[in-house]
């Protein structure tokens, strides 16, 4: 399946001169750049249980500012950052400002809530990532045990023993670990069992037509019946629509991303959502 939705839904956002009138060399400069001015900032989304229609985690997206085009969406900086390696300088900058925002939420008094972090495989394959980690959950005196890290299923199967012993260490220091855009990468269900992960989130792929698609649903309900019975927590992304939810419902996937709740929100405004509706702690 081929993944579109990032892309259609950055293009409302980027005007059409925007990112592509910026050749490569350009881009990567002004990212780097990007950086150093502060011009990247994280906006949550909340996921949200469906029994109890309350909010029991956000997950951080990165956006950058770019001070002549605007806003940029992931879709259209991401895969640059990877190729160039100034993946590990965002990832890094990610994370800390994850651990930054928690802290400013507990200091305010917020319920707390788990932060999913999205890493990109150049960052999870680092020889020292736990460490990394470590500093900074240290540093900003963050919670590890309310920080969750998302890994796709194509990254986690790459090196399989490689990516056994970094996720023990990161289990080790208290973070959850969840599968992303599950469903479209191939992981093999033996080592779904033998990794220790938390949570699985369905592609939104598979989501997107479920209440008029009797396969996707049949493959949403496998999904969810498969990762229930190996004890993980099942999240299904990109949910739009009340018939979606129904259905989700009956498959008993009670927990939920996406635009019929809400957008990602920059930190303010993920702060008065929080505000204005009831949180459950997980
Ligand atoms: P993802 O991790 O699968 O994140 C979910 C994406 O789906 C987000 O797009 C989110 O805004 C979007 N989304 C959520 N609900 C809905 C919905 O109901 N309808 C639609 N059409 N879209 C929905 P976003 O923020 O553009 O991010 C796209 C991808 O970029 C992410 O996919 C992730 O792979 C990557 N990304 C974002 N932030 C980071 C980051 O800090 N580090 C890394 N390495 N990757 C990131
Ligand atoms: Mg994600
Ligand atoms: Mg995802
Ligand atoms: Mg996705």
């Amino acid at each position: 399946r081929v993944k579109e939705h990032g892309r259609n839904s950055a293009r409302q956002f980027v005007p059409e001169m925007g990112v592509t009138a910026i050749s490569r060399l350009n881009m990567e400069g002004a990212m780097r750049r990007g950086l150093e001015r502060g011009e990247f900032s994280l906006h949550y989304q909340p996921k949200i249980d469906l029994v109890t229609h309350t909010v029991i985690g956000a997950e951080a997206l990165v956006r950058w500012h770019h001070p002549q085009i605007g806003l940029i969406q992931p879709v259209e900086f991401i895969p640059l950052a990877e190729e160039t390696g100034l993946i590990l300088p965002l990832g890094e900058w990610v994370l800390n400002e994850a651990c930054r925002q928690q802290v400013i939420w507990r200091n305010h008094g917020l319920p707390l809530l788990k932060i999913a972090v999205n890493m990109s495989s150049r960052q999870f394959r680092q020889d020292d990532l736990s460490e990394r980690i470590a500093r900074i959950i240290q540093d900003s005196g963050a919670d590890p045990h309310q920080l969750t890290l998302e890994l796709t299923e194509s990254m986690v199967m790459q090196d399989v023993s490689s990516t056994l012993s970094a996720l023990r260490s990161l289990k080790k220091l208290g973070l959850s670990i969840s599968l992303d855009d599950f469903g479209t990468g191939y992981s093999s269900l033996s080592y779904l069992r033998r990794f220790p992960i938390d949570e699985l989130k369905i592609d939104k792929s598979f989501i997107n037509d479920i209440h008029v698609n009797p396969d996707d649903a049949a493959i949403a309900s496998a999904i969810v019946a498969m990762g229930l019975s190996l004890g993980l927590n099942v999240v299904a992304e990109g949910v739009e629509k009340i018939e979606q939810i129904q259905l989700l419902k009956e498959m008993h996937c009670h927990q939920v991303q996406g635009y019929y709740f809400a957008k990602p929100m920059d930190a303010a405004a993920f702060e008065n959502y929080l505000i204005r509706y009831p949180v459950k702690i997980s």
